[in-house]
């Protein structure tokens, strides 16, 4: 009988650390430089002068790269470890970076290790654990982002060469990365998912071009990171192929599993944050007298804030169990649950906080309005939540079908008056009465 709610003290003291070097040390760097791209750009020489010191102490305390096994310089953690770290790390936007498991590398990471040749492996995803590349996964297009069997970016040989032709879409941060992991369709003939490959493309190959760059709310227009692509008789030798042809979705999923729940961990220490303000504001705004944290409405706020929060990290908590159990069903839908979930409760925390700041809540003198702009994203990347919520409803469904097809109309009369005839003689009325 397991189900222990506590944490390993040795691994608690780890946690402790973590918390208090990503409030002091990390959180000013949002602060300070912003947290859309900036984290990520890794050569630019200002921001590898001040991560670099933060990144060695992270080395030195062994908590580089958690979510790789140790085969890969991490520390194989499992998923529930690294949900209490990533409660943490999600509160600045460096701090995955600082710890060297940002998404889109931390998925593209575990690709690589999974599918790539060796060669792949030395010229990728050793430089790409140690920190020095960026990298970026290309799969949305324009016309067709949660429903793949639209895709019509294609991949074709041409003698001993695949030549690719198509565009993608919001490919984040084409315009800084190293290298890009392509998803192709490569025979049209069968269905996308036996159909389409993956292809590792290096920065500057001939044919790359990137239409434009869209940014986030906020960020003014032509600037940004999410790469609209053209690729225009992209020339690549066998070698660039990631795992067989064929196999991009069987790749794919391994990948968007890992980063759908790792968004999910991190939503949580976001939450967490606007709770702490909402929570901080109300204790020191005084209104007609007396502090918000008074008001009974404020109070209905901070409880509804508080529930919310529990019961999801309570559901990533189990999905990141089921994960680690090796429940790959289970874990399929729960990932989908809290996929949704994330969205909606970081919606609710956020706009409660939001609101008890008044105006400053919705200045750019605080991370709410950054964090709500955050929801709509949470909702739409990795899959919109309708798709999520079809996967857990048909899932559901499927354990409620019974052997031989369809229950019968009258399933539930049939089942009362079983019962009542059971217990008839203990009954006032009378079964016929039904
Ligand atoms: C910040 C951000 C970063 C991203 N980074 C990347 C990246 O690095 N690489 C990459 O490849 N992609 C990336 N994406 C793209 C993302 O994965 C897609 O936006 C997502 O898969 C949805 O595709 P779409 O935008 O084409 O929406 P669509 O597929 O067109 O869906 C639009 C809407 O239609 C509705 N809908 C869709 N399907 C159903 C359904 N079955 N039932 C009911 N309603 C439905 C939903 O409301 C949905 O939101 C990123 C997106 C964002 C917002």
């Amino acid at each position: 009988m397991a189900w222990d709610f506590e944490t390993e003290p040795e691994f608690q003291s780890k946690l402790d650390w973590m918390d208090e070097f990503v409030r002091e040390e990390v959180e000013p760097l949002d602060l300070a430089f912003g947290g859309s791209a900036a984290p990520y750009d890794r050569r630019n020489p200002l921001y590898k002068k001040i991560t670099n010191p933060l990144k060695d102490e992270v080395r030195k305390r062994e908590l580089w790269a958690c979510h790789l096994g140790p085969d890969l310089g991490g520390k194989g953690f499992g998923q529930v470890k690294l949900a209490l770290m990533n409660e943490i790390l999600g509160r600045s936007a460096w701090a995955p970076n600082i710890f060297g498991c940002q998404a889109p590398d931390s998925g593209n990471a575990e690709i690589l290790a999974a599918y790539g040749t060796e060669a792949q492996k030395q010229k990728f995803l050793q430089p790409l654990l140690d920190g020095e590349l960026v990298s970026c996964y290309s799969m949305t297009e324009p016309h067709a982002g949660s429903d793949p069997k639209e895709f019509r970016c294609r991949a074709w040989k041409d003698g001993d060469e695949w030549v690719i032709q198509g565009e993608k879409y919001f490919s984040s941060h084409a315009d800084i990365a190293d290298f890009l992991i392509t998803m192709v369709v490569t025979d049209p003939e069968v269905p996308v998912y036996q159909g389409t490959s993956m292809f590792l493309i290096e920065k500057g190959t001939p044919g790359v071009e990137i239409k434009r760059l869209s940014g986030l709310a906020g960020e003014p227009l032509g600037t940004g990171h999410h790469a609209y692509i053209h690729y225009n008789d992209v020339r690549l030798p066998d070698e660039n192929l990631l795992g067989g042809p064929g196999q991009a979705f069987a790749i794919a999923q391994k990948r968007l599993g890992g980063g759908r729940i790792h968004h999910a961990m991190r939503t949580i220490a976001q939450c967490r944050k606007a709770l702490d303000m909402l929570c901080e504001r109300a204790l020191s705004r005084v209104t007609q007298g007396e502090v918000l944290a008074k008001k009974q409405m404020v109070q209905e706020y901070i409880a509804d804030s508080f529930i919310q929060l529990e019961q999801f990290r309570l559901l990533v908590l189990y999905t990141a169990w089921h994960i680690d159990q090796g429940h790959r069903d289970k874990a399929r839908t729960f990932i989908s649950a809290v996929k949704v979930q994330a969205a909606e409760v970081l919606h609710d925390i956020v706009r409660r906080a939001l609101h008890v700041h008044g105006a400053l809540g919705c200045s750019n003198e605080m991370p709410l309005v950054k964090l709500w702009a955050g929801v709509p994203l949470m909702g739409v990347m990795d899959g919109p939540t309708e798709v999520h919520k079809v996967t857990v409803a048909k899932q559901v469904l499927k354990e409620h079908q019974p052997s031989d097809g369809l229950w019968p109309s009258e399933f539930l009369p049939d089942k009362l008056a079983t019962a009542r005839a059971k217990y008839a003689e203990h009954l006032e009325h009378d079964v016929g009465n039904l």
